[in-house]
Order: C-alpha cells, then sequence, then structure tokens
C-alpha cells in the first residue's frame, strides 16, 4: 500500500523519532531527571523543566484510545477510507501517538484494539504506523 503523507522536517529534537525505525526502534524522548516521556519531542521536559532529556527506545506496542476514519480524498494519490489513530503506548505513561492504523479494513478499527507498530520509509523519514495484533 502506498500513502503519500505528509513528512515532518527533521531537526535535532525529532530525529531520534522519525529516523528511529532503520533500526526498528520506536523512540520517545524521556527526561532523564523526572522519567516524563515528552512527545512531539522537544529539548525541554514540560513536567519539570530540565534540559537532560534524551530519546528512549520503548516496546512499540499499546492500544487505541481514540480513533476517527477519514473518508475524504483530499488529494487524487490518497487511498481512502484511513484510520487516524491516538494509541495509548505501553510503558509509555502520558503520551497519545497520532498515527494511522494500517494492515485492515478501516470498519474493523475499534478503541481497545491492540496495535504495534511498523515503519513505513520515505525518504530519510521512517514514519510509525500501528497494526492490528490478532
Ligand atoms: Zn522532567
Amino acid at each position: 500500500m502506498s500513502v503519500t503523507r505528509a513528512l515532518p522536517r527533521l531537526d535535532a529534537d525529532n530525529r531520534a523519532f522519525w529516523t528511529g525505525g532503520a533500526e526498528g526502534e520506536l523512540r520517545i524522548m524521556r527526561c532523564r531527571d523526572c522519567e516524563t516521556f515528552i512527545h512531539p519531542p522537544r529539548p525541554l521536559c514540560r513536567s519539570c523543566l530540565s534540559e537532560n532529556v534524551s530519546p528512549e527506545v520503548v516496546a512499540g506496542t499499546g492500544v487505541v484510545a481514540t480513533y476517527t476514519v477519514n473518508y475524504q480524498k483530499w488529494h487524487p494519490a490518497m487511498e481512502v477510507p484511513f484510520v487516524v489513530a491516538r494509541v495509548a503506548l505501553d510503558g509509555v505513561p502520558g503520551v497519545l501517538l497520532t498515527t494511522n492504523i494500517v494492515g485492515c479494513p478501516a470498519e474493523e478499527v475499534d478503541v481497545g484494539d491492540r496495535v504495534r507498530v511498523i515503519f513505513e520509509q520515505q525518504d530519510d523519514v521512517y514514519l510509525p504506523l500501528f497494526e492490528r495484533i490478532d
């Protein structure tokens, strides 16, 4: 399946997140002083304002917390319908990752579904998408 997605602009803060898929790793920024996870990646902890933050490799599994199904074809190359979901990642409290659920019909996705990350490479970016675990 090929879906045209808007690619993020890589910078020092978000590079670990967007390129971790090259090693099959989902990386979430974490404060080393208070252990809060920080997403989207920022150079400053949102909890204690520490600058002692660095990426941590997380499990890459989680649960669909909320989702919507998009039926609108925003441009000709877009395949519809597709699912936009917020995934609560295992072992990453406080973070909901906005992503797409792929690999199954959109109408089969539901809140509470167990999912795991897969990576879709586009140029030097590895988009973390999720598929259901049966
Ligand atoms: Zn902190």
